[in-house]
């Protein structure tokens, strides 16, 4: 039993044991997609690894790329897999970091940020939080993809928790607004159909020939699966789904307290 414990303790997933919260109410957002695939609008994506973005939004990128979006991608951490004492983990962030670039580049990113916090051990603490503030102050989104902090799919990885809670508190304390999609939801409440997208999807995950390659047919099956559960959501045969928040502000200048 200790060993589970720790063994627990040391892996970098987090499983709901007393079973998974869902939202009390989760009422279907009224984003309407059209208003996103606009030339210069400007979406950040905050993940935790390298993989992350193609693995949950590959879909919506493509699709946000096409129409003209300036798409930047922050990655928490390289992947260099910190936490085991038996990688390589300069070779792996080095792997790593160039597959992300090269994925980025077929939707159409601009040349992703890095900002190298430990993987797999990744807290929401001010180190993080500034950082995000900082690039969500710089790049000025008008659209957000982080990670779903507050109803995230169990079993998840830590990191990704983590890096959706820190990417809620940097832009509440930037007093951002705009639209936020959640991903890697257990509640979503809007959906991106991606049914003509499934190649290119594929294609750019398994540009992470080092994370996918040797279990190719697994992961996508179980991303195909989670996109016909998607789907359901809009009457789509494939769909990427998120929880959608509109944030906004009563007042958009610095409260006085
Ligand atoms: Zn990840």
């Amino acid at each position: 039993m200790g060993g589970f414990v720790a063994f627990y303790h040391w892996q970098p997933w987090e499983v709901d044991w007393l079973g998974a919260l869902m939202p009390e109410a989760n009422p279907r957002s009224d984003l309407d997609s059209a208003e996103l695939m606009k030339t210069g609008i400007r979406v950040m994506v905050v993940v935790a690894h390298p993989d992350d973005s193609e693995f949950y939004a590959g879909g919506i990128l493509h699709a946000l790329g096409e129409a003209g979006a300036r798409i930047q991608l922050v990655v928490a951490t390289d992947g260099d897999k910190d936490y085991y004492w038996f990688e390589d983990h300069e070779e792996n962030s080095l792997i790593r970091r160039g597959e992300q670039d090269r994925a980025t580049d077929l939707w159409r990113g601009l040349p992703p940020i890095y900002l190298g916090f430990a993987d797999g051990r990744v807290r929401s603490n001010l180190a993080l939080r500034r950082a995000l503030e900082r690039e969500i102050q710089r790049f000025e989104p008008a659209v957000i993809l982080g990670f779903d902090a507050e109803f995230p799919r169990s079993p998840s990885h830590q990191d990704h928790r983590r890096v959706g809670q820190a990417t809620e508190a940097a832009f509440e304390e930037s007093r951002w607004q705009g639209w936020l999609l959640r991903m890697e939801t257990r509640a979503p409440n809007w959906a991106f159909d991606i049914t003509s997208r499934w190649d290119q999807k594929q294609k750019t995950v398994m540009v992470h020939e080092s994370q996918f390659g040797p279990k190719r047919e697994f992961i996508l099956e179980l991303i195909r699966s989670r996109a016909e559960k998607d789907g359901e959501l809009i009457g789509a045969a494939l769909a990427e789904g998120f929880r959608v928040t509109r944030v906004t502000r009563r007042s958009a200048s610095k409260q006085a307290y």
